[in-house]
């Protein structure tokens, strides 16, 4: 009686107009329809070690190549001024914060990096630079191996707002990974917030931030206030001299 009742419904409807019946039909594709486009072919890359960095995805924006900075620059767009070494580049205290020559907004974004060993200063002290997803929402990079400080501010904070889940760090001197899915805030026509930024953070492999929503821009205390659905990723200085390595960015379409 039921599939006779629907019947009823989509025919009455298809006669109103066909737009309707699709309308009323949950998903466009049936189970198991080969008709539907598969995903594209990538090669996913490999993993770093402990001596070399990893190849990135096929399909990634490569931001760091073990060679140049050309993908960034100083805040005023002249050329950055952090220190490339052999396949790593590292922060130059007091030279200002970098930022990418591309704008992004939601992405996938692979990071490596290592804390000054021997370690060198307590808390906030030590070690700290940062990932500042729109040059607004930093995920805390921190040395936070047997290194006490405030829960949200400890390497992989959604810093000022969310701890991580654990404290997954590696002790200074090894090579660490951030995996990073980030959702960027909408704003409406009126420039008044529609949905926040979402977050999701790996800490070398592990779950430390579990789709949290956050609150604003983790510098100020501000609440949000409307900008462009792309901008630079930013990289902190916070004058110690932490080393960074592959990184890689994914653009994910907007939903
Ligand atoms: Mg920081």
């Amino acid at each position: 009686m039921k599939t006779f009742l629907r019947f009823m419904v989509l025919a009455t409807a298809g006669l109103l107009g066909g737009s309707i019946v699709d309308a009323q039909t949950p998903t466009k594709w049936k189970p198991h329809d080969m008709n539907r486009p598969v995903p594209a072919v990538i090669d996913p890359g490999t993993p770093g070690t402990e001596t070399s960095a990893g190849r990135p995805p096929s399909d990634a924006v490569v931001l760091f190549d073990g060679k140049d900075l050309s993908k960034w620059s100083q805040k005023d767009g002249s050329p950055a001024k952090w220190k490339v070494g052999d396949g790593y580049f590292e922060v130059v205290p007091k030279s200002g914060y970098i930022y990418t020559r591309q704008p992004f907004g939601d992405c996938q974004l692979h990071v490596e990096f290592v804390e000054p060993s021997p370690a060198k200063g307590e808390g906030q002290d030590r070690g700290n630079s940062g990932v500042i997803l729109m040059g607004l929402y930093e995920i805390q990079v921190l040395d936070s191996y047997q290194n006490r400080t405030y829960a949200d501010g400890q390497a992989a904070a959604v810093y000022g707002q969310y701890p991580p889940l654990v404290n997954a760090s590696r002790p200074p001197g090894q090579w660490q990974t951030y995996d990073i899915v980030f959702h960027a805030p909408r704003f409406g026509s009126d420039g008044k917030l529609v949905r926040a930024a979402r977050v999701t953070v790996l800490h070398n492999g592990v779950l430390v931030q579990d789709n949290v929503e956050i609150h604003g821009p983790t510098a100020t205390d501000k609440p949000y206030e409307a900008h462009p659905e792309k901008l630079p990723l930013a990289l902190q200085d916070h004058n110690h001299p932490v080393r960074y390595r592959n990184i890689w960015l994914r653009e994910l379409a907007a939903e």
